[in-house]
């Protein structure tokens, strides 16, 4: 790490090695809004390096067994362990997010994602069938597919690029990630302790820069035939674009408008602290956070007001202080982009109960041009506004009334996206009914963000495309081929 006071330089990982890079971006400490760090700026050079090594360390790693490609996972899972509270320093002051949320979510899962996915891969079996009047056996063998492209957003950078990077290489193939420009220091990190794990060179190589050079140069490449993809809806929308002329595969993790439905027969002790931490959770930058909240008109009012009083409670601090529940979002740009939304609500009549504009934020003099705000809670707004139809992805959330089981289910699936959904009922009936009828890839009732990592994860609609998780990352690194053996 650099020493206080001088800038962090990174480096490109390819092929084994640091490399420089001829331009450089800033990446800002978003808690006090100044340049700490330089990311190299990479575009087609650099991506092209790193195809020619991802290429030569292809025929030999995916060759291994899955038991000895699996040990290389497990090693790698142990040497980030024993660096977690360096990498968790470095994520919370790369992004922004507590130190408390980096220590207790972010690095644990990075770790867990290695080893995870190192069991996982020793479990696959194929498929086989026979035609016994024709004298044919069939079978199904799975092979890995080749280069994996793999694209992060800076929301929980470690945890995101490792739940890609773990399947992909388990499986047997090479990699060339690139994480998002605003958070890349984990993953250089992460790069430090590849050769002491095993990973031979060219494995995993890690392309720094932005969407429109590094990103573009890396979908667009002929000899990467997948893209795995996790970010916001239009750049997907361009991914898309750009993968057609190649067929690639893709998998595409977007955005979320996710809705909690609290029924009049909620238990409030359990679902107001949970509602709390699903709309303010990591500054509400989670893909998963809920924003959209309904509420049956019968406890709507009791509802709203300890909803308001905990969200005045959940304390906006410097990442570094343990009792901050908030830290700062990501960047300046960010900040101003979701104010903008709380002030197209204001002006459409909606009122806002707690938060930005209305409560005040005290933080140390060093910090006040971080980009820090309050969990602000809106209401009165209308489904058809753009903070109700949109991702904000920050720490805003909609309270709203609403009637009938029917009524709550037209309104929670009308926009666009389709990701996550809590339901808060102690009717059993009700809980199985509703998450049946919602248009969404998760549903969690009576609970929010607990994980099963062997099922799928992944959104419908405007959400996404495929799913993640032991079987579904298997298949999707892995080509499928049926074979006709006739005897
Ligand atoms: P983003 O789409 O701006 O960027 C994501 C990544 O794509 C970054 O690495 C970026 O550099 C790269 N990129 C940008 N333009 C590109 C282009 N033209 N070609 C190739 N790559 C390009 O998203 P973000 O702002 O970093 O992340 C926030 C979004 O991610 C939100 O919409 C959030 O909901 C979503 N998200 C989804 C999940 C999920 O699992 N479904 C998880 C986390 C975040």
């Amino acid at each position: 790490m650099a020493a206080p006071g001088e800038l962090l330089m990174l480096e490109n990982f390819i092929d084994g090695k640091f490399l420089p890079c001829d331009s450089y971006i800033d990446s800002y400490d978003p808690s006090t809004g100044k340049v700490y760090c330089k990311v190299p700026n990479s575009g087609k050079d650099e991506i092209e390096a790193a195809v020619r090594a991802a290429r030569g360390a292809f025929p030999g790693w995916s060759s291994r067994s899955p038991q000895e490609r699996a040990q290389v996972l497990s090693r790698l899972a142990d040497l980030l362990e024993q660096s977690l509270e360096e990498l968790a320093q470095a994520e919370s002051k790369d992004q922004g997010k507590t130190l408390t949320m980096a220590r207790t979510v972010d690095i644990p899962r990075a770790v867990q994602n290695f080893r995870f996915f190192a069991s996982s891969v020793l479990h696959h079996t194929t498929e086989c069938t026979q035609m016994d009047q024709l004298g044919c056996l069939h079978y199904t063998v799975r092979t890995p597919v080749g280069i994996a492209g793999l694209i992060s957003p800076w929301n929980l950078p470690l945890y995101l690029l490792t739940w890609k990077i773990a399947p992909a290489i388990a499986a047997g193939n090479t990699v060339i990630a690139k994480p998002s420009e605003l958070t890349s220091v984990t993953a250089w990190m992460l790069c430090k302790l590849l050769d002491k794990a095993g990973v031979p060179p060219g494995v995993i190589n890690i392309v720094f820069g932005t969407g429109p050079r590094a990103g573009e140069a890396l979908v667009s490449h002929p000899e990467v035939p997948l893209i795995s993809f996790t970010g916001s809806q239009p750049t997907a929308e361009r991914i898309t674009q750009l993968s057609a002329p190649h067929c690639k595969k893709l998998s595409l993790e977007l955005g979320g408008k996710n809705p909690a439905i609290i029924f009049e027969d909620a238990n409030l002790e359990e679902c107001i602290p949970t509602t709390i931490r699903s709309s303010f959770a990591n500054q509400g930058e989670i893909c998963l956070c809920t924003s959209r909240i309904f509420v049956q008109k019968s406890i709507y009012s009791e509802f709203l007001k300890r909803f308001v009083e905990a969200t005045r409670k959940w304390k906006v601090g410097i990442p570094s202080d343990p009792s901050a529940c908030m830290g700062a979002l990501i960047s300046k740009a960010h900040l101003e982009k979701v104010r903008s939304y709380i002030k197209r609500a204001q002006a459409e009549g909606a009122r806002i109960l707690c938060g930005e504009g209305v409560d005040k934020l005290n933080l140390p003099l060093r910090h006040q041009a971080g980009y820090f705000m309050l969990p602000t809670v809106i209401t009165d707004i209308k489904d058809e506004s753009c903070c109700m139809q949109e991702e904000i992805f920050g720490p805003v959330t909609c309270v709203v009334p609403f009637d009938s089981e029917e009524e709550v289910l037209r309104r929670a699936n009308n926009v666009k996206y389709g990701l996550a959904a809590t339901v808060w009922s102690s009717d059993v009936g009700r809980v199985h009914r509703v998450a049946k009828k919602l248009q969404s890839g998760l549903v969690w009732t009576n609970c929010w963000l607990i994980r099963e990592l062997n099922l799928p994860f992944g959104g419908m609609k405007s959400s996404g495309v495929g799913r993640e998780g032991a079987k579904d990352s298997y298949d999707f690194f892995t080509e499928i081929k049926t074979i006709t053996v006739k005897h």
